[in-house]
């Protein structure tokens, strides 16, 4: 980045200590990754300067061959990796794909019905601070009071009470399986579109590891930055009957220019999920999750619905007295990022929580496995029991240094 040094040290500084950080702490947020260096020389390249508003084969602008050609490219990768009749590239990011999906679905003031944030949705399901809470009229479900787990009864007996035009399927912060089959059947009693969110686990459906909705929904949205492990970004796909709906939602309807630096780089990262290998790599992201989870139980941990199936799972602090917040500081002070949660019907403060959520997908980017997911519960475990011991909390904050030194980001 010898350019960037020269013209601006202030920011080059901050890219160097950000860079630092990563490489020297273990980030266990359920939503990050590191995207690989391919992803990211596509992100930081010459398509960055160029205007492309339209589709490919009809844009705005001139000059648009070359972008035309990579967007082809996401589109027909992204297709062949889900299985999809047809494919928008362009969402700048999860929540506009969102937006793009009720806009097709939905007029204003409709009902719409998703997962309440508490109990692992996200604030674009229907929140009352987001868009989506405040244009529509939002019906949220939840989770069985005693199993945690998603209650298809429930969520069935809402549909027909409240008859919404959209269901949305999909979380943020839900550690099971989803049955998309179900949802679609559902959605068709009530004569409701189905949109599913597989913005989390979409590395996991690309590679079979969840079952796909891409089948059963009539909108499938994503990011692009999670397990998939791409640039940062958003995607809708859906069937051949709602191609064009999707395709003027997202422009002229909501985005001006797509960013085709991001769209060259969301084609590098299809491409390398098309890969064996990335598979294998999203087999272990489970494991890991999976050894994690069951070594912090050992330790005492209540585990929200006592388990996972995918990337990430809930650990419950009550069990130990403690808060959210408290937890997350504690682990920030040993260099352990996790992001605070609720956990099913909290009684906490959102800013507050009784959760903490624990993701594996970017420690297990580094070539993390079970023996490291081992350590990493011992350090969880210290730091958080031990976070009034300074001297402790330093030793611990060496031990993490030492083992992220033979995990580097960018092998
Ligand atoms: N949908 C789900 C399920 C998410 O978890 C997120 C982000 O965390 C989003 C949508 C929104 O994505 P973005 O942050 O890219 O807008």
């Amino acid at each position: 980045m010898s350019f960037l040094k020269n013209v601006d040290p202030e920011i080059f500084s901050v890219i160097n200590d950000e860079t630092n950080r990563q490489e020297t702490t273990i980030d266990l947020i359920a939503s990050e990754n590191y995207a690989s260096k391919a992803v990211m020389e596509a992100t930081g390249s010459t398509l960055t300067n160029k205007y492309a508003e339209g589709y490919p084969g009809k844009r705005y602008y001139g000059g648009c061959e070359f972008v035309d050609k990579a967007e082809e490219l996401a589109r027909e990768r992204c297709k062949k990796l889900f299985g999809a009749e047809h494919v928008n590239v362009q969402p700048h990011a999860g929540s506009p794909a969102n937006m793009a999906v009720y806009y097709i679905a939905c007029n204003l003031g409709d009902t719409i019905m998703g997962m309440s944030l508490a109990e692992g949705g996200h604030l674009t399901h229907g929140h009352k601070v987001n868009f989506s809470g405040k244009l529509y009229s939002s019906v949220q479900y939840t989770v069985n009071k005693e199993t945690e787990l998603l209650d298809y009864d429930q969520i069935r007996k809402l549909a027909h009470e409240y008859k919404p035009k959209l269901i949305i399927a999909g979380a943020s912060a839900y550690s099971r399986a989803i049955d998309f089959k179900k949802f679609s059947e559902i959605a068709k009693e009530v004569n409701a579109y189905l949109m599913t969110d597989i913005a989390h686990i979409a590395g996991l459906v690309a590679t079979g590891l969840h079952e796909s909705p891409v089948p059963y929904a009539d909108f499938v949205t994503s990011t692009t930055h999670k397990t998939l492990r791409g640039p940062r970004g958003g995607l809708i796909m859906c069937k051949k009957e709602f191609a064009e709906k999707v395709d003027k939602a997202i422009m002229p309807g909501l985005q001006g220019g797509p960013f085709m630096n991001s769209i060259a780089a969301k084609a590098v990262a299809f491409h390398e999920a098309l890969q064996p290998a990335f598979k294998a790599y999203q087999k272990q992201v489970i494991a890991n999750a999976q050894t994690m989870a069951k070594g912090l139980q050992e330790l005492g941990y209540r585990i929200v619905t006592g388990g996972t199936d995918n990337h990430l799972f809930i650990v419950d602090l009550r069990s130990k007295s403690l808060n959210g917040q408290i937890a997350e500081k504690a682990l920030d002070a040993v260099g352990i990022s996790v992001s605070r949660s609720c956990v099913p019907f909290d009684t906490q403060a959102p800013w507050i929580t009784s959760g903490i959520r624990i993701g594996t997908p970017a420690i297990t980017t580094r070539g993390m496995k079970e023996v490291e997911m081992q350590h990493i519960v011992q350090f969880i475990d210290e730091a958080i029991m031990q976070r009034d011991n300074t001297q402790r909390v330093a030793m611990i904050k060496d031990a993490i240094a030492k083992l992220c030194k033979k995990f580097h980001i960018y092998g």
